[in-house]
């Protein structure tokens, strides 16, 4: 606070501290938040501030506890605070937080994820998914000499300009499919296509299939709520892709590590030749991550021409975090879990558990809710059918998802506050939790009606 701050947070009669600080953050920063989504601008109402979180568990500056199901959108995976993860954050930290000379660790890191992803031989690490998305583009659009680059509408793949057209969560949300600041020229070689609709993809390889360099898409696409690819979806676009000459990227930003220690590129079984990473590889901490063939790599300044670099790529405190969660993911036991069940089959059972209960919760309160779930990524849509693609997804009753998401609030549950996002379960969840989900749900759509 400085003598310039009018209005530092303070206790204000009838108005809880996070309103408080609401207003405060809304003078000095556009819609008080650092990431649009954070606003509540989907759902209304003020944002809760949060101070700490632990386990499964988050605490707002009312000290009000919360179960998360946000898990930060998705890095959480271990839960909050973890203390394996701490403790590898302040060991790095105190040996020296940035260097801007290679270490040892990035180099773990970088074979961790080799070991993991048959598909790539080379990563490159990178600061957030954004700047990942980015660089995979332009490696793409230089290894095949072609400009165009295929997405799919719904998809999110961060704020790149002229990945910014028909995005997910935040800018469909918002209304904002297309940013303003975007220029045409930017967008002008982005094509769009329909997910889960092979045609819609043959249809752009007739057009442009010369000028493809890359088809771009969530192999689950996850920022328009969670859509599993149709049967057969992904190996039609890597047939595709075959044929015309383009490379296929999976952004993995957020199934990476998550639907498996081998993404949804092992879940099914189809081969990217570039993947892009981010969240969970960084456990909690900013990084992004992309790579693919050694010969594609190789292009990569400065083995190639290829220019890409940053100040803080692959740094320590981060590789730490990321380190440590990767490593607990592939050696910990779930908590209370006998035998050898592994964490990724703990995280499926749990979601399989809250998807039934949810369904359940719905059934009971004639709710019309669709729960659809890639193990432990899961999202309730508002909305009679399956969602299949971005279409189908804007056909929710957002206006309902408003009204459970402040009741779940109510009950003590943060869920992520978007229709058109995914609730993540952490392994620092229990079953009890899962239960505890479960029963804010009936009671949450018992209050709504
Ligand atoms: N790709 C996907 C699939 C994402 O969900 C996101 C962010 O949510 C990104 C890329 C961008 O990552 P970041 O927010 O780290 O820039």
């Amino acid at each position: 606070m400085n003598s310039r701050d009018p209005a530092p947070v303070t206790e204000q009669e009838g108005i809880s501290r996070s309103e408080s600080a609401f207003q405060r953050a809304m003078r000095y920063m556009p819609g008080g938040v650092s990431s649009p989504v954070r606003a509540f601008g989907a759902v209304g109402g003020n944002p809760r501030f949060l101070k700490r979180g632990y386990g499964s568990r988050v605490v707002d500056v009312d000290d009000r506890q919360y179960l998360d199901m946000l898990s930060s959108w998705g890095p959480l995976i271990l839960g909050h605070a973890d203390p394996e993860v701490v403790q590898a954050i302040k060991r790095a930290a105190e040996g020296g937080t940035s260097f801007g000379t290679p270490t040892e660790a990035e180099t773990d890191l970088a074979v961790t994820i080799v070991e993991a992803l048959p598909s790539v031989e080379m990563v490159r690490l990178v600061s957030s998914g954004t700047e990942a998305a980015m660089s995979a583009v332009r490696l793409a659009r230089a290894a095949t000499g072609r400009s165009r680059v295929l997405k799919f509408a719904g998809c999110y793949h961060g704020h790149v300009d002229y990945l910014l057209v028909s995005a997910g969560s935040g800018p469909a949300t918002l209304g904002l499919p297309d940013s303003p600041g975007v220029t045409q020229g930017a967008s002008g070689d982005t094509v769009v296509a329909r997910y889960n609709s092979v045609q819609s993809v043959e249809e752009a390889f007739t057009e442009f299939g010369e000028d493809l360099a890359a088809v771009l898409v969530e192999p689950v696409a996850a920022n328009m709520g969670v859509i599993p690819p149709e049967p057969g979806f992904l190996q039609s676009l890597r047939s595709l892709c075959n044929e015309g000459g383009s490379l296929l990227i999976f952004d993995e930003v957020v199934t990476g590590f998550r639907v498996g220690w081998s993404g949804a590129q092992a879940m099914f079984n189809v081969t990217p030749d570039l993947t892009v990473l981010g969240k969970i590889i960084g456990g909690g901490l900013p990084i992004g991550a992309y790579g693919g063939t050694r010969s594609v790599m190789e292009q990569v300044a400065p083995c190639g021409p290829v220019y890409q670099a940053g100040t803080l790529s692959g740094n320590p405190v981060s590789v730490a975090a990321g380190l440590a969660t990767l490593r607990a993911l592939r050696s910990r036991q779930p908590p209370g879990s006998a035998g050898d069940e592994t964490i990724y089959q703990y995280l499926d059972r749990l979601g399989e558990r809250l998807e039934s209960g949810i369904c359940r919760a719905a059934r009971e309160a004639g709710a019309s809710i669709t729960v659809q779930r890639v193990g432990s990524m899961i999202t309730a849509f508002f909305n009679e059918d399956g969602v299949v693609d971005l279409e189908s997804a804007k056909r929710s009753d957002t206006e309902r998802f408003s009204r459970f998401f402040h009741a779940m609030l109510g009950e003590g549950v943060y869920w992520p506050p978007s229709q058109f996002e995914a609730a993540m379960i952490s392994a620092a969840h229990t079953e009890d939790d899962v239960d505890e989900v479960v029963q804010a749900v009936t009671r949450a759509l018992e209050r709504m009606d």
